[in-house]
């Protein structure tokens, strides 16, 4: 073993629907090329664009209750009229081997997954909370309109929680405002790097 061999992490980013969480990782991943994500699982349809097995899993409800059920999932949650969750199999298997794992998952994900690291070392040791906020809700809302992938409904859902996904701010480690694009990608891949230094992360002893 090399004296600075590393343990990877699991890093949750959270933040309202149209914040620009997905434009966000993917800029990220051209600094940070080595980047694993996270894909989850959905029962909500694909957009224009979207692959399955790429942006999601897309489940029908009884596919995603049968993993429920097998209990593959590290955290899953009803968001927005659909269900979401992330399997195990995404995320742990990875960190052991040392890479640097995204989760795309909003705040009820994000409560489970620091419930989970309060019982267990290994996860509190590797596991860390990314919130994005924008400039203002009403930025937001245009966001989210100009994306133009939602129906009224959806919107009016969408925007009705993302005041109270912000007031879970505590929740997390950083908070990077996504006003400036280029400036918001620099902050997140800075502190993804901060997370890959952390002396918790080595897997022995150093000099000794
Ligand atoms: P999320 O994944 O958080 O739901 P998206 O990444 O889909 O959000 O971004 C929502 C919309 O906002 C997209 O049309 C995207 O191009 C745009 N967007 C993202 N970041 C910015 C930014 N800093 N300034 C202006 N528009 C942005
Ligand atoms: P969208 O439908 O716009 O892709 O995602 C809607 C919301 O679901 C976003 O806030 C996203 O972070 C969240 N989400 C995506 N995957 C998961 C997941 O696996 N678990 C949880 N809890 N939330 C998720």
């Amino acid at each position: 073993m090399k004296t600075f061999e590393r343990y990877g992490s699991a890093v949750v980013i959270s933040g309202p629907s149209g914040v620009g969480k997905s434009t966000l990782v993917g800029n990220v991943r051209k600094i940070l090329p080595d980047l694993s994500f996270s894909v989850s699982c959905t029962t909500r349809s694909p957009r224009a664009g979207e692959v399955d097995g790429r942006e999601y899993y897309f489940l029908t409800p009884e596919e995603f209750e049968e993993k429920v059920r097998r209990g593959e999932f590290l955290e899953y949650a009803g968001v927005f009229s659909r269900r979401y969750g992330t399997l195990k199999s995404e995320v742990l298997s990875r960190v052991e081997a040392g890479e640097q794992v995204l989760l795309d998952i909003d705040v009820q994900g994000a409560k489970q997954i620091r419930a989970a690291a309060e019982t267990s070392p290994e996860l509190a040791r590797s596991v860390h909370f990314i919130l994005i906020a924008p400039p203002s809700l009403e930025i937001l809302e245009s966001r989210l309109r100009g994306r133009g992938s939602e129906s009224e409904e959806q919107l009016a859902l969408r925007l009705g929680t993302a005041r109270s996904e912000l007031a879970n701010y505590r929740l997390y480690d950083y908070v990077v405002v996504n006003d400036d694009l280029e400036q918001a990608t620099a902050d997140l891949a800075a502190v993804l790097r901060s997370f890959r230094l952390l002396t918790g992360t080595l897997r022995q002893e150093i000099f000794r």
